[in-house]
């Protein structure tokens, strides 16, 4: 990757892409398309699971209860949302809050593959089950994996993933909340260690130059009436 204006400019041409996205039929029901916002550059990222009903409103993630408490969480171990990259495994509500289904997270998992490419993180924390389980791979449950942290390859990365409980989980439970208050302790020490030895990058093969095409007799007008791009909206964006 290169510096971070370029980072920020190709974060906005995915943002711009999912702000569209009709990959699956969440499109019908969503108000806004919650791409996530934070900081391009963070070391630390949170994977959530899927917006709810504030967050369709306002286009942003974690800004309900859970949300609140993700910050004040945040706010203990001297971080804040500037510092970090909030995403989630679904850009769009699913209506009623009800579970992300498989051909959701299918459709959608590519986005977030781009987001973790270009951002770079070196800690990405999964929030509960969803985002752990589409992360590692493996439908191991929160409850086991919580507060170990594990190396992993996504796409041509390894990055240290650590699985904690998703704060709306905590919300009621004063004992899951302990817990998660005692893994979020764990996180300047994890930011800290060094970056994963990253994996050989396999070199491109060659691609063979086609011949070139003769050029057209006749210059081709651009197609009428083609669409504008969409302004992306920096606030829904929110990046830093
Ligand atoms: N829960 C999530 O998983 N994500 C949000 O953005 C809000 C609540």
């Amino acid at each position: 990757m290169t510096d971070a204006a370029e980072r920020r400019e190709q974060l906005k041409q995915v943002y711009l892409e999912a702000s569209a996205c009709t990959r699956c039929a969440l499109a019908e029901t969503r108000t806004t398309v919650v791409f996530g916002a934070g900081n391009a550059d963070a070391d630390l990222m949170f994977v959530g699971e899927a917006p709810g009903a504030n967050e369709d409103k306002q286009g942003l993630p974690f800004v309900g209860q859970a949300g609140r408490l993700l910050d004040r969480l945040l706010a203990e171990i001297g971080l804040e949302r500037g510092d970090v990259f909030i995403a989630n495994v679904l850009k769009c509500r699913p209506p009623g809050n009800r579970d992300p289904r498989p051909q959701e997270i299918e459709a959608c998992r590519d986005y977030l593959h781009r987001q973790v490419e270009l951002i770079e993180p070196r800690v990405i924390c999964t929030l509960g089950n969803f985002s752990t389980k589409l992360l590692r791979g493996d439908p191991t449950g929160i409850s086991r994996l919580h507060g170990q942290a594990e190396v992993h390859v996504l796409g041509q990365r390894a990055v240290r993933l650590f699985p904690i409980y998703h704060p709306a989980a905590a919300l009621y439970t004063p004992s899951m909340l302990e817990t998660l208050r005692a893994d979020f302790a764990r996180l300047p020490e994890l930011l800290a260690t060094d970056p994963p030895p990253q994996p050989e990058v396999m070199e491109p093969v060659p691609e063979i130059e086609p011949e070139p095409e003769p050029a057209p007799e006749v210059a081709e007008a651009a197609p009428p009436g083609e669409p504008a791009e969409p302004e992306p909206s920096p606030d829904q964006l929110g990046l830093f």
